[in-house]
């Protein structure tokens, strides 16, 4: 049995949230699930110049709707809270305080201007150590304040030994190589510590066990453990995940792909479930005779590490539209019917429920969820319920594709449908083809496309009969009746 897992996601709130927060948290939470432990959410907002109002929210609110929310976290609270940096800033200053004691950490007085100038004579002179130069080194101080380019609040860096190990084992990976660090700084000027001690501090106080972050942080593994062995510390697993990567194989960046943004997703009406599935299957393809559908709790029964795949997954929205529909079909059609209403109220298609919209929605669900790919294109399809009869808008080009008898057939629809009590689709379909293909010789398509573009001005519509049905008697005839006089 393997002991219970805590794992933790640690977004930076630094802007809307990045798709690849989902996909650690997927992993996070699927890896706490399978060994009864528990997934943690912590927020890394340390560096206070990149922090973007609003952010922290979206991210507790886009991994609520995925289903992928924390058990402890800034939101809930937990044993550990607070679950914030910035909230934790007393916890660090300690193992800043031993870190120096200890002559793992120094002072560092150099300005801005003399990093920039040493660089700059690094990058000139061609020299192959291009980290910090040490200058600070061993000295108090008063010494250092003798010399040109002081700063009067020094930041605190670490003494990065010659022998620092430089490999490491990932869980997804094995061996794992980085390059050798510089003398990174640990505490800010302004008193924060980075985000290279405060990680590793709060991973060990949170007790986690399991960290389980993008390829990009493979380089900063060294530092991390050498933290760990400096402050006495159990050394977590690391699991480093692949980027995803857009079709053309580039990572996936916000700039480059709007599905980098959480936040699009929800907002182009995808279910939560199919993009959950959709980042399972990201992780690794189904194996021979797996389903590619399949819930969170097949992805956690089945879940090994080692069948992570270190090639980064490409991000292929075509799949998510495949699945966006197999799961819309799935769902019962008053269930479908009330996500497109909150969708439509959430994304501004409508600014508040028309009456009996509900009631509408429920009822004419049916006819289009067949063809849905998201929620967005519900509400549009079903427009024509909802504009009054002298106000739908009646598309010109389906208009002009009509046959010159269009008022003749309207005219004798309109006749029949006057007659008729059983307003039900058997019905109403059953009296124009009486009306119209039997008493006009026409085909049925010819028959009909008159009568479609009056009730949905469009010459594409959901089912027409079962549409009238729903739209009822008098608006049918009333539209019917409307065309007829304008042609
Ligand atoms: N705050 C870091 C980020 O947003 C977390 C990295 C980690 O998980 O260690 O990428």
């Amino acid at each position: 049995m393997t002991t219970p897992a805590r794992t933790r996601v640690a977004p930076s709130p630094t802007g809307d949230p990045h798709v690849g927060t989902a996909y650690m948290a997927l992993f996070d939470k699927a890896w706490s699930r399978k060994t009864g432990g528990q997934f943690v959410l912590r927020i890394e907002d340390t560096d206070r110049n990149r922090l973007v109002e609003g952010s922290e929210q979206q991210i507790y609110d886009s991994l609520r709707w995925l289903g992928l929310d924390a058990d402890e976290s800034p939101e809930v609270g937990g044993p550990h809270a607070p679950y914030k940096q910035s909230e934790r800033l007393d916890t660090y200053r300690p193992f800043v305080e031993k870190l120096i004691a200890d002559g793992h950490a120094y002072y560092c007085w150099c300005s801005g201007e003399r990093l920039a100038q040493m660089r700059a004579e690094q990058q000139a002179s061609k020299q192959a150590d291009t980290g910090y130069d040490r200058l600070c080194l061993g000295m108090t101080r008063e010494q250092r304040a003798e010399l040109p380019g002081f700063s009067e609040t020094p930041v605190v860096r670490m003494l990065i030994p010659d022998d620092l190990p430089l490999s490491f084992h990932d869980l997804i990976r094995g061996e794992v190589k980085a390059p050798r660090p510089d003398d990174q700084v640990i505490l800010k000027a302004d008193g924060f510590p980075t985000y290279h001690l405060a990680v590793v501090v709060d991973d060990h106080l949170m007790g986690i066990t399991t960290v389980v972050r993008g390829e990009e942080w493979i380089s900063s593994t060294p530092k991390h453990l050498l933290l760990y062995k400096w402050l006495g510390w159990q050394m977590p697993d690391f699991a480093h995940m692949p980027l995803l990567r857009n079709t053309d194989k580039s990572k996936i960046s916000k700039r480059k792909n709007p599905a980098a943004r959480l936040l699009w997703f929800r907002e182009q009406g995808y279910l939560p479930e199919a993009l959950r599935n959709f980042l399972q299957l990201l992780a690794y393809p189904p194996a021979d005779g797996e389903q590619e559908v399949s819930s969170f709790d097949d992805f956690v029964d089945g879940f090994d590490w080692a069948k992570v795949s270190t090639v980064g997954p490409i991000f292929d929205v075509k799949k998510l539209d495949w699945l966006n529909g197999v799961y819309i079909r799935s769902l019962p059609a008053d269930q479908l019917a009330d996500r497109i209403v909150s969708y439509g109220l959430e994304s501004g298609q409508w600014s508040q429920i028309p009456e009996g919209g509900r009631e509408l929605v429920r009822a004419a669900t049916p006819l289009i969820s067949e063809r849905l790919v998201t929620l967005a294109e519900a509400l549009p399809k079903l427009q024509f319920f909802f504009t009054p009869d002298d106000q739908l808008v009646i598309n010109p080009v389906a208009v002009s594709k009509l046959k010159d008898h269009a008022a003749e057939v309207l005219a004798a629809a309109e006749q029949t449908l006057r007659q008729l009590d059983d307003w039900t689709t058997a019905a109403i379909h059953e009296a124009l083809n009486t009306a119209l293909v039997d008493g006009m010789a026409l085909k049925p398509k010819f028959a009909f496309a008159p009568v479609r573009v009056a009730i949905t001005g469009e010459q594409v519509s959901p089912p027409l009969f079962e549409s009238m049905e729903i739209l009822g008697k008098d608006s049918s005839l009333a539209r019917i009746a409307r065309l007829k006089d304008e042609l």
